[in-house]
Parts: structure tokens; C-alpha cells; sequence
């Protein structure tokens, strides 16, 4: 049974061996980066109570807010692959929106609990794999559970593996071996025959128009879910690495050209991240560090109940052709990356990797800015199986 998510190494291996089915793509990502809060005495929310934004901090952000029980509440944003930004950071992101007024009087004087970050597989059925082979079966979001439409991952995922569990002692009663062939009469059959496939067929499509424009997407989104996905986009899309712009997308009337080359190499001297620098341009505000509930990235980090990576394991980030790096127009892997972990390396070339802080989200595989010499569906980074990762029960 595989089932190791949407960004799982086993489930990349097979892929990278099988390809897709014909049609199918990965083209759609996101990463969802989370806070759990203890809420302040202050807050009049009841448990229960939900809170979807979107536009802010910028416009192809959304956000989401959850109150629990105990005066806790989970909250977050999610970055999308669609949004063409070079410099995309989630971290300093997550931080304004919590710092919008319309969040942050219900949370001023809380505390961060735990902070997380985690890629989600934004092509739902059009990703989906080979569901299974000789020996294994594929469940969960890594096989294009997630719907789109609804934006929900978690039942769908459970209800596959529930269904393969079925067919599994249903071949077992039978005495069948767990063939290609087998499993696909009783596992594969019994997935599409279930009433999850006729929902995800019906949010199939829902995602398309985003790679084109925020406002195509929505009315994409819109028109599969009034027509249960009767009528819907059907867009030609492109891995993320091709959406990523270069650095002059930037220039604006805040931004010059000069500016911009001066942040640049500012970042390659310094061995820094540029998205402070652009948003301080743009006119962000600092974030007012409290130490409580808005900390550095690295304190969030020890609050995520960050797991060390063991000793003697491999780097599980790596770059396929480091000449990639060295023409690399924007280095949006190092920006994105939920935990500093990538940095940048020397003369602005192959990214340093820290596998003690990476959480294993994900995000720096669809973020990194050049394709894959060797596979279409695939960017320059490379995730294998590694040591670490994030282990908080709350997040
Ligand atoms: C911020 C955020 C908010 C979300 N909100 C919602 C929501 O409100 N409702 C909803 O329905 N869905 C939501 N989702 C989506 C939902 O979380 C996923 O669709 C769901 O978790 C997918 O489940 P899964 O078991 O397939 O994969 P995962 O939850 O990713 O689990 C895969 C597991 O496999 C482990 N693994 C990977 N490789 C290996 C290996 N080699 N060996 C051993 N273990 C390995 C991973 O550590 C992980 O624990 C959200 C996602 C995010 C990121
Ligand atoms: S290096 Fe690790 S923490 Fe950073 S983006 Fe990649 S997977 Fe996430
Ligand atoms: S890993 Fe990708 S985004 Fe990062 S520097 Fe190399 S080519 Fe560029």
C-alpha cells in the first residue's frame, strides 16, 4: 500500500518509472502553511465558527481560519502554483494575514501553539497515477484523491484506502496473488463504482482557468460546481516551473530595474533570501516580532515540533544538473522554502541544503524555476525518502 501524499518519494519513484496515465498531468500545487493559536480571553468566537478569506495579502492568496474548542483555532494560507510570483514566500505572508485586522483582533494577545507547512496536489483526478501494479496499490492524495471543487482531502483519502482494504480481503478470501491484474479487478473496479469517483469526476476540471488568470479561475470553479461539472474550462496547462516569471515582473513604479538587480546581487553576496527586501520596497511593513504569537521562522520552526534529521541519512533535497542552478533566472526554491532550509549557495549557484531544518512540505519540488532535463512532469529538484520532517499531532 502506497500511500505517502502528494509529495511522498515512493509515489514520485513510481511515477518517475510509469509516467502518468495518458491525459493526466500534475501541473496544479499549492502549499499550505498553518498556525495553531491559543486564542486570547478575549475573543468572542465560539467553537465551530469558520472564516474563509481571499485576496489577501495578495490577490491569489486564500486563507482560512478555524476555531476549536479550549480557546484553540487553526488558521493559514494557501500559496498556489498559479501565482507566477519569483520571489513567493509563504512564512512573512502567513504573518500579514494573521495581522489583517480582521483577523488579528480575535487573535491579539493569543499565542502560537505550533506552525506547519505541507504541499497539496492541486490536479485532484487529472493527477491521478497508475492506481496500482504487481505487488502495491496507490491511496490517498498521491493518487488523486483530493477534490478540487470542495477542497477537501481527508475523507477522500481515508474512503480509498477503506476501498482497498475491501479488495485486499477479498483477494485474500479468494486466495488471488496481489497482481497488476488482480488488484485492478477488485480495487481499481471498486473505485471507480464508488460514489467518490462520480465526485471527482465532477470537480475533474474545476481548477482550470487559474493558470490563465485568478478571475478565469474562479469562473471555472464556479461553473463546474453550479453544473456538477456538467460544463466546465478545459484548459492546455503547464508544469509550474514554466509559470514562474523572471525578476522583471517585478518592475513597477516603486520597483525599478536598478533596484531590482541591486536586491539580487545584495542576496547572492549575502547569502540571503530577496523577499524582505522587494516587500520593503513594495511597503510592507516590518513584522513586529512579540516572540509569542509572531516570531522569526526559525523560532515557528522549534514551535512546529520540528523533528531532527538522524545522522548518516542522504540529503533528500537534491538538484538533478547543477548547471540549471547556475542559469537559474530566479532561485524561487530558496524563497518558498517553509523552513529555511534551503538557502542560497555560493555565486548564486546550487541552493545549500539543511536537511536538520526541512519539514518535508514539498513546496521547493514546484517551485524551483527550470524543468527537469529528463522527465516533462518534473523540475530540477529532486525528493528522495529522508530523516526528520515535522512531527506535531496539532498541525
Ligand atoms: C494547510 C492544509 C489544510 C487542509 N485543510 C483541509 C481540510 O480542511 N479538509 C480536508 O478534507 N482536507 C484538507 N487538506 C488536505 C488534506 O490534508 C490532504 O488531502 C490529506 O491529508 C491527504 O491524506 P493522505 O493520507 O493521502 O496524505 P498525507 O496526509 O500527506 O499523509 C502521507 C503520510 O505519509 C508519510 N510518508 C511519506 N513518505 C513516507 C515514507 N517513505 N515512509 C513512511 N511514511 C512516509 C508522510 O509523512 C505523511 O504522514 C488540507 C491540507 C493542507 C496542507
Ligand atoms: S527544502 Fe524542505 S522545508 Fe524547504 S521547501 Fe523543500 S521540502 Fe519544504
Ligand atoms: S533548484 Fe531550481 S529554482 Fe532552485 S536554483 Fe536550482 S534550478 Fe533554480
Amino acid at each position: 500500500m502506497v500511500g505517502d501524499g502528494p509529495v511522498g518519494a515512493v509515489g514520485r519513484k513510481l511515477d518517475d518509472h510509469f509516467g502518468l496515465p495518458p491525459g493526466n498531468h500534475q501541473h496544479d500545487w499549492a502549499v499550505g502553511m498553518k498556525a495553531v493559536v491559543q486564542l486570547p480571553d478575549s475573543c468572542t468566537l465560539e467553537p465551530g465558527t469558520v472564516i474563509h478569506t481571499m485576496g489577501f495579502p495578495e490577490p491569489e492568496i486564500f486563507g482560512f481560519f478555524y476555531v476549536y474548542p479550549d480557546r484553540s483555532a487553526s488558521m493559514g494560507i494557501f500559496v498556489p502554483s498559479w501565482w507566477e510570483s519569483p520571489v513567493r514566500t509563504s512564512y512573512r505572508y502567513l504573518q500579514h494575514w494573521m495581522m489583517h485586522p480582521y483577523i488579528w483582533r480575535h487573535i491579539e494577545g493569543g499565542s502560537l501553539r505550533s506552525w506547519g507547512a505541507k504541499s497539496l496536489q492541486e490536479s485532484g483526478m487529472r493527477g491521478e497515477p497508475f492506481l496500482c501494479g504487481d505487488g502495491y496499490a496507490r491511496i490517498g492524495e498521491g493518487s488523486g484523491t483530493t477534490n478540487v471543487l470542495t477542497n477537501s482531502g481527508v475523507d477522500e483519502a481515508w474512503r480509498s484506502g477503506v476501498i482497498l482494504a475491501e479488495s485486499v480481503i477479498d483477494l485474500l478470501k479468494r486466495g488471488v496473488p496481489f497482481t497488476k491484474g488482480a488488484l485492478e479487478g477488485a480495487y481499481v473496479r471498486r473505485r471507480r463504482e464508488d460514489i467518490q469517483n462520480k465526485e471527482l469526476e465532477r470537480a475533474k476540471y474545476a481548477r482550470d482557468g487559474f493558470q490563465k488568470s485568478f478571475m478565469l479561475g474562479m469562473m471555472g470553479t464556479g461553473m463546474a460546481g453550479i453544473t456538477k461539472g456538467v460544463c466546465h474550462l478545459n484548459i492546455k496547462t503547464v508544469p509550474p516551473s514554466k509559470k514562474i516569471k523572471p525578476m522583471e515582473s517585478l518592475i513597477s513604479e516603486k520597483m525599478l530595474r536598478t533596484k531590482i538587480h541591486q536586491i539580487v546581487d545584495a542576496g547572492v553576496r549575502e547569502k540571503k533570501t530577496i523577499h524582505d527586501a522587494v516587500m520593503a520596497v513594495e511597503g510592507w511593513p516590518e513584522i513586529p516580532y512579540d516572540g509569542t504569537l509572531l516570531m522569526s521562522q526559525q523560532d515557528a520552526l522549534f514551535k512546529g515540533g520540528k523533528v531532527q534529521a538522524a545522522g548518516g541519512f542522504a540529503d533528500h533535497v537534491t538538484v538533478e544538473d547543477p548547471a540549471l542552478c547556475l542559469s537559474c533566472p530566479t532561485h524561487t526554491c530558496v524563497e518558498i522554502c517553509s523552513a529555511q532550509a534551503l538557502t542560497p549557495g555560493e555565486d548564486g549557484g546550487v541552493p545549500s541544503f539543511d536537511r536538520e531544518k526541512c519539514v518535508h512540505c514539498g513546496a521547493c519540488i514546484w517551485s524551483c524555476a527550470q524543468l527537469s532535463a529528463t522527465n516533462a512532469e518534473r523540475s530540477n529538484i529532486i525528493f528522495s525518502a529522508g530523516s526528520g520532517g515535522l512531527h506535531s499531532n496539532e498541525n
